[in-house]
């Protein structure tokens, strides 16, 4: 199936090249040329110039692009070109809201649009082992199973349009607890003076072992917060929940609105670009402002 990419990010290049591996890409597109260029050069693949361009030689379209407004501008650039019976599937993370939106633009042009958000991290987009959340007609998912199983290892109708979307915010809550319950105990832990490496090993052979401890937990530790998952797009993420929730009734979402504060201060003081785990940077602070006022005594051992 002539499948194309739009977005060429940190997910969506290794969805590229997992695409070609099955021998289903057939172009690319990326705002930054050169990173358009690289995987075209790689892969083959013939990199359009514009979004309508691609739209205009495919039969299936994957994105991943940042935030809504991006999702809209790109739908709008395919539109005109798009094929009557095409299928668009977003990975992105978006709001239901939008989802719904686009959709309901693309079926103007008789194609079809699957809310897709995904999770697993860069690793999962790397290894194609994502799972994907999807809204939309389940005649479309059966249309572009074959591709879509090149990028997720568990894909999961949800049902109707936005569904998906709207299971990747409880995705998305979970996730802010478990970097808050993360970052926070092994900063507690170092400030303790525990061997570090020891209780990971220890930990992640019991009941509070997690993907995001194992996957993040020593190059935390060593002050290194790669992307990863960018802090700014977590926020984004979050902020979406709050809307949804908002919207839905008044129910507090406390751990959503403490890491919507968090993630502001990260971004605040330049670390907006850096991996989620860049919490941990908070959490350690914590610990050495009240060794500068309560500096140690040397005496005591
Ligand atoms: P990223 O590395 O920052 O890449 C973002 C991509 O979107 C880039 O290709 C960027 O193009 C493109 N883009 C941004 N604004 C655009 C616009 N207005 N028009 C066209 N293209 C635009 O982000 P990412 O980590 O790949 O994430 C992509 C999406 O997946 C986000 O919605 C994110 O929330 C979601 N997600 C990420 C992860 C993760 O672990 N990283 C996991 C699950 C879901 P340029 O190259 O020109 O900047």
């Amino acid at each position: 199936m002539k499948t194309g990419v739009i977005g060429l990010g940190s997910m969506g290049a290794h969805m590229a090249l997992n695409l070609h591996k099955a021998g289903h890409l057939y172009a690319v597109w990326n705002r930054t040329r050169e990173k358009a260029e690289r995987i075209a050069a790689d892969t083959g693949a013939l990199l359009a110039e514009t979004p309508g361009e691609l739209a205009g030689c495919c039969e299936f379209i994957v994105i991943s692009v940042s935030r809504d407004l991006d999702v809209k501008g790109v739908i709008e650039a395919l539109l005109p070109n798009i094929h009557s019976g095409a299928v668009v599937a977003d990975t992105s993370t978006v709001s239901a809201d939008t989802a719904k939106e686009v959709a309901a633009r693309l079926r103007e042009r008789d194609a079809a649009y699957l809310d897709c958000p995904v999770s697993g991290g860069v690793e999962g987009a790397k290894n194609g082992t994502l799972a994907m959340m999807i809204g939309g007609e389940a005649t479309a998912l059966e249309q572009v199973r074959a591709p879509l199983s090149a990028i997720a290892a568990i894909i999961v109708h949800m049902g109707p349009t936005g569904s998906g979307q709207a299971t990747k915010a409880v995705n998305q809550i979970m996730a802010a607890g478990i970097n808050q319950a993360v970052s926070e105990s092994l900063a507690f832990g170092q400030a303790m003076g525990l061997s570090m490496d020891k209780v990971l090993d220890v930990i992640e052979s019991g009941a509070a072992s997690n993907w995001f401890l194992s996957h993040r937990g020593k190059t935390m530790l060593a002050g290194k917060f790669l992307p990863g998952f960018k802090v700014r797009l977590h926020h984004k993420d979050l902020e979406i929940c709050r809307d949804m929730a908002r919207k839905a009734s008044s129910a507090a979402l406390p751990i959503v609105e403490m890491t919507l504060n968090h993630y502001q201060r990260l971004m605040e003081a330049g670390y907006g670009d850096e991996d989620i785990s860049a919490l941990f940077r908070l959490k350690r602070q914590q610990y050495q402002d009240l060794e500068r006022r309560m500096p140690r005594d040397p005496r005591v051992k």
